[in-house]
């Protein structure tokens, strides 16, 4: 029997979870890789693009190509309209109550080098301390690490339990009158643990710290509303989320980006330029603007959650967690195999090791078998430290991803240990 077929999800109102007319949308999902069909299950690192997405690239050079904001031509509005128009999509898409709130940048990783060279900079100096999740992607880390060796600040890590799971009362007990900031993800790309962070950035705001969700795992896979979180600052990647790469988000509490300087200097970002009088700086979003963005990529990013709202973030969730349940389900049954990463609210990542086979010749031998899955630190080499390995295979899925493609991998996976055993 075929798995691809429809299924109902739980919610009665939701229209059937139709993946196979789904996939239609990804023409990449058509090819073969060594002269199998791709199933590509690395969807953490980057997701796959619809068709409605690559053609904005298309569409835009070959018809409204221009430079935003201050032309006054057709194709100059017409850009800039579009540009904006995905800005208030992204605005919609989290929940910010402002699109003024909503800054672009290159990635989740420039969100972070924006928020640790500008409010960082500003607010954090020797004495203070910064609390860092175990869980977290370097991109989370290293811009807290580059500013701490600067302004002599302390960071301390939040640790997690065996599952994968944050340690909340380990949590609570390094949160003092010194925490200025705690750095988290929402969702672990490493090991797709769900953090709790309505939770933690209460607690932090009750400590007068501050809070920055790394929601680069988070936004392809579950509703965010930023303004439930309560969160500082919020950031993601575009191309995680079915957008295009190039292209990530910054969401700030306007009080905050208010007085935070700009970290980048140049054209688009100011208001008035004077050598007598020196500068002075353009409203919110675009003090943090700096140049000429990346403008199909932002359109693009826009169509992007379009699409994703079109199939529906709880839709998505729902199979996702199918996938879930039954990948892991099915990897238990291989001898030797651990996952790491179990605890209750997980997204969907299996991350695992096999006893006598390293991840790095799985990763290669199995794509021989045209099954594309990600092998190494991810990013995460403070996690996997504390687990005691230096690598891990993961899978990853999203919304097109099918119980058929599972089962395809698991058999590869098998026969790819018995190669390397
Ligand atoms: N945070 C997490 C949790 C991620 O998974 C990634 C990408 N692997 C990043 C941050 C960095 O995203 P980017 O490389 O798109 O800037």
């Amino acid at each position: 029997m075929s798995h691809t077929a429809v299924v109902t999800p739980q919610s009665a109102h939701q229209a059937p979870y139709n993946v196979a007319k789904l996939r239609e949308d990804f023409p990449i999902l058509k090819r073969e890789v060594h002269g199998k069909p791709l199933v590509y299950l690395d969807n953490a690192a980057t997701s796959q693009t619809p068709i409605e997405v690559i053609n904005v690239f298309a569409d835009y050079y070959g018809r409204y190509n221009a430079n935003i904001h201050r032309g006054l031509h057709t194709l100059a509005d017409e850009a800039t309209e579009a540009f904006e128009g995905a800005r208030e999509k992204v605005r919609a898409f989290i929940n910010a109550p402002s699109s003024r709130e909503v800054i672009f940048t290159r990635g989740a990783t420039e969100a972070f080098n924006l928020v640790a060279n500008s409010w960082g900079r500003t607010h954090l100096s020797a004495g203070d301390e910064v609390l860092i999740s175990m869980l977290e992607h370097h991109a989370n880390i290293v811009p807290w690490q580059l500013l701490a060796q600067q302004l002599g600040f302390t960071i301390k890590v939040i640790p997690v339990h065996a599952d994968g799971a944050l340690d909340m009362n380990a949590y609570r007990a390094l949160l003092t009158e010194r925490t200025r900031l705690v750095c988290v993800n929402h969702v672990s790309n490493a090991f797709g643990t769900i953090n709790p962070v309505k939770e933690m950035a209460s607690l932090a705001h009750q400590a007068g710290a501050l809070i920055i969700v790394d929601g680069a795992q988070a936004a392809p896979h579950q509703r965010v509303d930023v303004q439930d979180i309560d969160a500082d600052f919020y950031v993601f990647s575009g191309h995680k989320v079915y957008g295009p790469t190039g292209v990530g988000v910054l969401y700030g509490k306007q009080s905050l980006l208010e007085v935070m300087p700009p970290w980048q200097g140049g054209g688009e970002m100011i208001d008035t330029v004077s050598f007598e009088h020196g500068t002075t700086f353009a409203a919110l979003p675009h003090k943090f603007e700096a140049g000429t963005p990346a403008i199909a990529e932002v359109i693009a990013l826009g169509k992007a959650l379009d699409w994703t709202e079109n199939v529906g973030l709880d839709a998505i969730g729902e199979w996702e967690q199918q996938l879930l349940t039954y990948s892991t389900q099915q990897l238990q049954t291989i001898d030797g195999l651990r996952i790491l990463g179990t605890a209750e609210h997980k997204a969907a990542v299996v991350s695992f090791v096999v006893e006598g086979a390293h991840a790095q010749d799985i990763g290669l031998l199995i794509d021989q078998l045209g099954v594309a899955v990600r092998t190494g630190h991810h990013c995460a080499q403070p996690l996997l430290h504390h687990f005691g390995v230096e690598a891990t295979c993961r899978a990853s899925f999203a919304a097109y991803n099918t119980r058929d493609e599972i089962d395809i991998f698991v058999t590869s996976l098998r026969r790819v240990i018995d190669m390397v055993r």
